[in-house]
């Protein structure tokens, strides 16, 4: 088997290390090891971080194969440093049986450039009506573990509270899209002054924040796990850390985008900051900022979305929601949280790799960076800063919100079971 060593490493942020990977593992972290045998990469100083982990990836395999396949998606991920994602279920057909979940998971096998987990859609059809076969999903191949309906609610309590007695019998999560249906109808962003000002159909704060005070009720009554995606206000902020203070078992993720940018953005009607739940503004940004440092917020999800050039590039009121983000989370990151003080990189690690892990069980990922430990690792340069180009994406969309911005921090290397996935910043 192949070995490789990291020279000069400052794993999780301390004191610089070698690491000596040997095959799959992680055979030693120390000083001065040896290179015999072994294939070196000068870290120089640079972060060794476990490989990332996204709870929240749009894949779009099967059927819009036009903004992403697996192939496309997990590229564009090793890219971001990430060793495994999260595919949400609103494919064409859905993730709601057994065998689309098992394909979705023989693709990333397959390509081998990032774990793909998944998700398994709560509703058939995403439809709302009627529970998806959770149990045979879990029992496949693909070992599902977290179920959303992922860009719709489950607005419906009784499927709601159904879901999650179904998933406590094996340990796994139900991930709510806190949006209630009726309180956004016809929404196009944020409710606030922004939305008066332009006119535009107001998508309020409360019509998140109401489903996820029922479904941390229900969790509790429950004794289920909730999880929730993209929280995206200072009010759904206080409502989970209400929920955690009472031990109800509930774990929230934001978004890179949601911890950068505001509904002021619109103002330039472009729909690259069209986005679900919506940009919202500078105070719910900030408060974001605070509860992913002090731990309500557990953890950092991408969101990332594809979508085709058509499906954007057209008035706002058409255009299609969301953001792809899986090339530029880290550095969104490290701006907004470690290059402000609120987050050292043993926080990044364990908003980003750490603890979603534990959330979805993604087992042999979110591990520590030490012997005997799967070999799932990503090198990330903090001294780099350069503009976004969209153009050097591995993703098959161009969907950032980031192009021409300058942003810090550059993923060098990933690799995922010892196997290089990307070498100084290109792609094996
Ligand atoms: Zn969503």
């Amino acid at each position: 088997m192949s070995k490789t060593l990291i020279r000069g490493a400052k794993v999780l942020g301390g004191a610089p290390q070698d690491v000596l990977i040997d095959g799959e593992t992680i055979a030693e972290v120390g000083e001065n090891l040896s290179a015999e045998g072994a294939r070196v990469v000068e870290a120089d100083g640079k972060v060794l971080l476990p490989g990332l982990v996204d709870l929240h990836t749009h894949l779009r395999e099967p059927g819009r194969e036009d903004s992403e396949t697996v192939l496309t998606g997990t590229r564009a991920a090793a890219s971001g440093g990430y060793t495994a994602v999260f595919a949400m279920a609103n494919t064409f057909p859905v993730a709601d049986t057994a065998g689309v979940v098992e394909q979705v998971w023989r693709l990333g096998r397959e390509h081998g450039y990032c774990d793909v987990r998944p998700v398994g859609a709560v509703t058939v059809g995403l439809e709302g009506k009627q529970l998806a076969e959770l149990g045979a999903m879990h029992d496949s191949a693909a070992g599902v573990t977290v179920f959303s309906d992922d860009g719709k609610c489950v607005d419906d309590a009784v499927i709601m509270r159904r879901a999650l007695e179904y998933v406590k019998a094996f340990d796994g999560v139900v991930a709510q899209h806190a949006q209630e249906p009726r309180l956004t109808e016809g929404a196009q962003m944020n409710e606030g002054v922004v939305s008066a000002e332009l006119g535009l159909g107001g998508w309020p704060a409360v019509a998140e924040e109401s489903i996820i005070a029922r479904d941390v009720l229900l969790a509790d009554h429950v004794g289920s796990r909730v999880h929730i995606c993209h929280l995206s206000t200072a009010g759904s902020v206080e409502i989970v850390r209400w929920a955690k203070s009472r031990g109800i078992r509930v774990t929230a993720e934001v978004t890179p985008h949601h911890l950068l940018l505001t509904d002021e953005l619109v103002r330039t009607y472009n729909p690259v900051y069209k986005v679900n739940p919506p940009l919202r503004t500078e105070r719910d940004v900030m408060a974001l900022r605070e509860a992913l440092a002090d731990g309500t917020i557990d953890i950092v999800a991408t969101d990332h979305a594809p979508h085709p050039q058509e499906d954007k590039d057209c008035e706002w009121a058409a255009a299609a929601m969301g953001m792809i983000g899986l090339e530029t989370a880290l550095s969104v990151v490290q701006e907004t949280m470690v290059d402000t003080g609120l987050l050292d990189w043993a926080g990044v690690a364990d908003r980003m790799s750490f603890a979603p892990a534990r959330i979805g069980r993604a087992h042999g990922h979110g591990r520590p960076v030490s012997a005997g430990e799967p070999a799932n690792l990503t090198l990330v340069d903090p001294a780099y800063r350069g503009r976004v180009d969209p153009a050097g994406f591995a993703s098959r969309s161009r969907n950032t919100p980031y192009e021409g911005r300058e942003l810090p921090g550059r993923v060098t290397h990933t690799w995922l079971r010892g196997k290089a996935t990307l070498v100084d910043g290109k792609l094996t």
